[in-house]
Formats: C-alpha cells, sequence, structure tokens
C-alpha cells in the first residue's frame, strides 16, 4: 500500500511555485527549504521511497557499516586497552545487516514526516519534462500524472558506472549488491581507488576479507593532496589491503567460486587476481536519460547538465542539482546546498553561489581523509608563492590516547597573506576535524587567525592549531 505521503493526487488545476523531480538529498533538501519560505511544493520520486541513492545505498547504509568495522577492529585490540574479552570476537552478519536497514528506514520514515511538515506534495512516478516554460509554466508527466510548476528543479541523481562488457550480479557488484551480501567474502577484489572502491576496501578488511584495490590512475584517491594518497596507500599496506596503481584491467570472468580479475600492472606485468567478489567503483553516470532534457533548450555534456551559478540550466525556469550537474562534485552534501541555493533564488531570498573551494570532501576509510580547497600542486599552479605546514598525530596526545596516530594535517597557504588554500587531513576523526576548516575557509581565516585560535585540550582538534603553527615553523608539539 502506498503510504500517506504517496497517495495520487488530483494535479490538473493545481500550479505549484517548485515541483522538485527526484527525491535524494539534493532534492528533499531543496522541498524542505520551499516548504520553509511557503512555496507550493510538489517532490516526483519514482522509488517507493524517499532519501535516494545517498540514503538507501550510499553515505548512510557504507557508514552504518564502517561503524560496525571500527567497533570490530577495537574488540580485536581490546587487549591492548586492557579490556579481557573472553575468546575471540565475532561478527554477526544478519545483525550488522538488520542494524543497518533500521538506521535507513528510520530516516526514511523521518523525511516522510519532514514533507508533511513542510507541507510538500509528495508524488510518486518517473518525472519526465514535456518541453520548456511556456507563459511561465513548465508541465511534467509524473507517472501519467500531469504536473504543472513555475519553477522545476530536476535533482534524478546517478548510478554506478559498469565497465563495458561486465553486469553486476552476485559475483559483479556495484554500490547496490555489495550492501546486502548474504555473508562476508573471504576474499574481494576493488576497481577504482576513488571514494567508493577504498571505503569498501576498508570496510571489508576490517570484517577480516583479503582486499585488493586496483586504479587505472597513477595514485589512490587521485582527487586528493598527493601527500594524502601516500599515506593512505602507506596504511592500507599496512592493514594487509593489496594495492595496484597505474594499473589496467585486462579481462574479467565470473567463475564458479567468485571472479578473476586480469590485469597489468604499472611495470607492464600480467596479473591474475581471484576473488570471491568484485566490486566495480568506477564513477557514477548521471541519470538525466528520459526526462526530456531534449524537449528543452537544457545544455548537457555527456549526460551532465550545465547551469549557472545559481543552478539554473539555459532554459529559463528549470534548475538543475546534486549528481547531474556538470563541474561539481557527487557529494550529498554539495547537492543539498544546491538546491537551497536555487530554491532561494526562486523564492527570491537572499542567497549565495556555492564557492568550489570550499567544499569538504570527506573518505570514510580507516584512516579517515578529510580535505577542503586546493591541493598543494593547485595551489603551486596558480602562480602564487605558497607555505605549507604539516603536523603529524603521532604528536597530538588525544591520538595517542585513542590509540590511533598515522595521518597529519596539512595546511597550504598563501606565502604573503597567510590565506588559507587548503586543508588537508588523514587520520582520527578527520571527517569532523575538516569542519573547521571549511569554516575558517568560509570566514576568510588567516594561518594567524588559526594560530590564536584556543583549541581544548586534550583534543584531536589541537592538531589544527599545531598544523597553523607548523606553517610559520612554530608548531608547539613537534
Ligand atoms: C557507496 C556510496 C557512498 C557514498 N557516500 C557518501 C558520503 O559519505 N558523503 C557524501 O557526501 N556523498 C556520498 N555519496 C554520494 C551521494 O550518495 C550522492 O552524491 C548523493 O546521493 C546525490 O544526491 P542526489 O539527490 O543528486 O541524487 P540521488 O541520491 O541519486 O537521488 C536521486 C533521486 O531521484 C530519483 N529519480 C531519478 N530519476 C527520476 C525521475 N525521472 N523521476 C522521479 N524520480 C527520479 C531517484 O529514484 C532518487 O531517489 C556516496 C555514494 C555512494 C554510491
Amino acid at each position: 500500500m502506498l503510504s500517506r505521503s504517496f497517495r495520487r493526487i488530483d494535479l490538473p488545476d493545481q500550479i505549484f511555485d517548485v515541483a522538485i523531480i527526484g527525491a535524494g538529498p539534493a532534492g528533499y533538501t531543496a522541498a524542505i527549504r520551499a516548504g520553509q519560505y511557503g512555496l507550493k511544493t510538489a517532490l516526483i520520486e519514482k522509488d517507493p521511497k524517499l532519501g535516494g541513492t545517498c540514503l538507501h545505498v550510499g553515505c548512510i547504509p557504507t557508514k552504518a557499516l564502517l561503524f560496525n568495522a571500527e567497533i570490530y577492529d577495537h574488540l580485536k585490540a581490546a587487549k591492548e586497552f586492557g579490556v579481557e574479552i573472553s575468546g575471540d570476537a565475532k561478527l554477526n552478519w544478519t545483525a550488522i545487516q538488520d542494524r543497518k536497514n533500521k538506521i535507513v528506514t528510520k530516516h526514511a520514515k523521518g523525511l516522510e514526516f519532514l514533507m508533511r511538515k513542510n507541507k510538500v506534495e509528495v508524488i510518486h512516478g518517473f518525472g519526465k519534462l514535456t518541453g520548456g516554460a511556456k507563459d511561465g509554466v513548465v508541465t511534467i508527466d509524473a507517472g501519467g500524472q500531469q504536473v504543472r510548476a513555475r519553477n522545476v528543479i530536476l535533482a534524478t541523481g546517478s548510478a554506478a558506472k559498469m565497465l563495458p562488457g561486465m553486469q553486476a550480479g552476485d559475483r559483479i557488484l556495484t554500490n547496490i549488491e555489495i550492501l546486502s551480501l548474504p555473508a562476508i567474502p573471504k576474499s574481494l577484489a576493488v576497481i577504482g581507488a576513488g571514494a567508493v572502491g577504498v571505503e569498501f576496501g576498508s570496510i571489508y578488511r576490517s570484517f577480516d576479507a583479503e582486499v585488493t584495490i586496483i586504479e587505472a590512475l597513477p595514485r589512490m584517491v587521485p582527487v586528493e593532496d598527493e601527500d594524502i594518497s601516500k599515506e593512505l596507500a602507506r596504511v592500507f599496506r599496512k592493514r594487509g589491503i593489496n594495492t595496484h596503481v597505474g594499473a589496467k584491467v585486462d579481462k574479467v570472468e565470473t567463475t564458479k567460486n567468485g571472479v578473476t580479475v586480469n590485469f597489468t600492472t604499472s611495470d607492464g606485468k600480467p596479473q591474475k587476481l581471484e576473488a570471491e567478489r568484485l566490486l566495480v567503483a568506477v564513477g557514477r553516470r548521471p541519470l538525466t536519460e528520459n526526462i526530456g532534457i531534449e524537449s528543452t533548450k537544457i545544455q548537457s555534456e555527456r549526460g551532465f547538465l550545465h547551469t549557472d551559478e545559481w543552478m539554473q540550466t539555459s532554459e529559463p525556469h528549470i534548475y538543475a542539482i546534486g549528481d547531474i550537474v556538470a563541474g561539481l562534485p557527487q557529494l550529498a552534501h554539495v547537492g543539498s546546498m544546491a538546491g537551497m541555493v536555487a530554491v532561494a533564488k526562486i523564492a527570491g531570498k537572499p542567497a549565495r553561489p556555492l564557492h568550489r573551494n570550499r567544499i569538504p570532501g570527506c573518505t570514510y576509510t580507516e584512516p579517515q581523509i578529510g580535505s577542503v580547497g586546493l591541493t598543494e600542486a593547485q595551489a603551486k599552479d596558480t602562480g602564487r608563492q605558497i607555505k605549507v605546514g604539516k603536523f603529524p598525530f603521532s604528536a597530538n596526545s588525544k591520538a595517542t590516547i585513542v590509540n590511533s596516530h598515522e595521518g597529519f594535517i596539512k595546511i597550504v597557504a598563501d606565502a604573503q597573506y597567510g590565506e588559507i588554500l587548503g586543508v588537508h587531513i588523514i587520520g582520527p576523526s578527520a571527517t569532523e576535524l575538516i569542519a573547521e576548516a571549511v569554516t575558517a575557509m568560509e570566514l576568510e581565516a588567516t594561518v594567524d587567525d588559526l594560530m590564536f585560535t584556543i583549541h581544548a585540550h586534550p583534543t584531536l582538534a589541537e592538531a589544527m592549531l599545531d598544523a597553523a603553527g607548523s606553517v610559520n615553523a612554530m608548531a608547539i608539539n613537534a
């Protein structure tokens, strides 16, 4: 039975102020904000549940599994902490899956509540534009119903790319299948060392699987600062994760017991890898086919839609947000902020465009990665004089207390004015610590401002103070 918010409604005479296609983090955030502004809002979703990739097969279930992995890692090291447990810690896969599913369900219900609270009309159906705006009104076909709106926001998200000739199934997996495996595989091969590939590699290694990651580019997490890539590769090696960068996958075959991956290493050696399962994590394609783009003036490139700084496409009254937008990182928080920007613009409220250099990027591996702004190489490429400070967690007392001293905080700053250009963290709680750096950069703080900001002791955040000090060769603890 359809839930209350998914009932079919009578729409012919209604004209919404804004209709949003897609209820992932980009779309549902836009809908909530539109409701808060008092706009008459429709949210069109093809799936039975709201939340999109992020809630159902992305951010939330992966981070739920990651927390299990963390607990299990701690238990394996219990003796070091003076905690005696009788026998070995064991994983109960069914209980882990149940917990993950409960978290997802709780938040999906939360979204339905938020739609009711903000008077958003949720329409269940596949949304397709029937053309551009006519007399200031855009018409959408939503699973056979006509939805008319003065403004439309496209937020249809993305899906995992597959390598040519391969199909996802029970051996070859995408982010969807790997989240609900019947059992923990003994071995896992991963193609792709971007965020999704390294996160699953890290999680399943903690769950005791043999993990091998194959990446075509010359380094792991290629969008990160080079020092971060090196440190991740070092710690992964220490954790027993095999990594091959600059490698080319030649052939993948499914066998009775798993998969065989034939690949060529960076130094030209052919290799054959056997694994129980293979995760293909080679990026995500925008879901913009069949949504009527061709009936409009919207400009696109390989399926990604071009927008201006207010997320408006070249078709008046039609906006695009989230994973389908050209030139923006495919991250939930980017999509949701883009939604808030677009809706503010539609409502005529104050807004600021997204600032490309102030987008935090987080990778939830062990060790975690959090970064914002320019890498050292990108900062050098701008032609300005820069200075760099780096502070290791091994010299931070809280990191020692929590027994997690791999990694560092690296700050890239303008040499003359001390403007913070980029912050790159790998280590404990990096995905939380990065928030301070984003705020500092948003407020245009300098390295000196950070050096005179009091950080509580003993905390991991103090490493930020020392990293700022190290830019001027004045870290206290190193
Ligand atoms: C394994 C994994 C882990 C991730 N972890 C993180 C993380 O930790 N942090 C982070 O920031 N990002 C993470 N991401 C990325 C994040 O999930 C995406 O950036 C985010 O979900 C994009 O939001 P969106 O709203 O643009 O699209 P989606 O979340 O993909 O939502 C799009 C929605 O639109 C619906 N839809 C599509 N077409 C139509 C149509 N024609 N009509 C009606 N409805 C339609 C879909 O059913 C879906 O509900 C992760 C991704 C993956 C795969």
